[in-house]
């Protein structure tokens, strides 16, 4: 159970929200909870974070290790925070800053080569989805950002599906239609990396999850736990969200 802040919080508020949040997931159901703040506010999760089961991720990183890249962060530097985790390949990094299946893909070998799990997004934009196309363009996704990585690496990657339709729009994919998505790019994978890697991979679902839809979802075997946005920045809702069996 992932949640993205994007560009909210500062430090101070990173502190407030664990505040908030440690007492209402001691008890929580066993799954592992990843929270992804901006750069700046990761030294304070991890700090707020320790002793408790929830974990940090970035929520990108550039594939150098160091280097004249102005404004960028590399993996190591993400790693040395005491993060675990990094999102690749967000719709909106592919929308507004220009990132590709090609930038995913070494991004990705990057996250992996500083020892970060990478939660790989993909996901059709309406226009695929109301022209029939969302199976072929995630398909390209994933053999474009993805179908690249040897078996070993293959196994320690998250998948994220996350219908560009349904990302901060209050439109969720019902439980079905993402489930349908889930099934084209496991069966995708299973082409690349064969039964075994392509079934044990995890793939979340985003766009919308709030505390009130995340049981309908998480009630489909093919999606293995969710990404959230807006409903992760509030302490009281994430924490309903990951504690969903309940
Ligand atoms: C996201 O940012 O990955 C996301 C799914 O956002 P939201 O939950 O706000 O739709």
């Amino acid at each position: 159970m992932a949640g993205n802040w994007k560009m909210y919080k500062t430090p101070a508020e990173t502190r407030a929200f664990f505040e908030a949040f440690r007492p209402l997931v001691q008890a929580a159901s066993p799954c592992e909870i990843v929270i992804c703040p901006p750069f700046p506010d990761l030294p304070a999760a991890v700090e707020s974070a320790r002793g408790t089961r929830v974990l940090v991720g970035a929520q990108n990183l550039y594939w150098a290790k160091e280097g004249a890249f102005t404004g960028e962060v590399s993996g190591p530097m993400i790693h040395a925070t005491g993060a675990t985790h990094v999102i690749i390949g967000h719709s909106e990094r592919r929308q507004y800053f220009g990132e590709t299946d090609e930038t995913v893909l070494k991004k990705t070998v990057a996250a992996l080569d500083a020892s970060l799990t990478p939660i790989v997004c993909v996901g059709e934009r309406l226009e695929h989805r109301e022209s029939g196309q969302t199976e072929a363009v995630l398909c390209e996704q994933c053999q474009k950002g993805i179908a690249g990585l040897e078996a070993q690496q293959f196994a320690k990657i998250v998948i994220a599906y996350e219908p560009v339709w349904a990302i901060g729009t209050g439109k969720t994919a019902t439980p079905e239609m993402a489930a349908e998505a889930h099934r084209m790019i496991r069966a995708e994978m299973r082409r690349h990396f064969g039964e075994k890697a392509a079934g044990e991979v995890r793939i979340l679902y985003g766009g919308s999850v709030k505390p009130d839809n995340v049981k309908s979802l998480m009630a489909q075997p093919e999606i293995d736990g969710v990404l959230v946005g807006g409903a992760s920045l509030d302490a009281v809702s994430f924490a309903r969200i990951v504690s969903f069996p309940s």
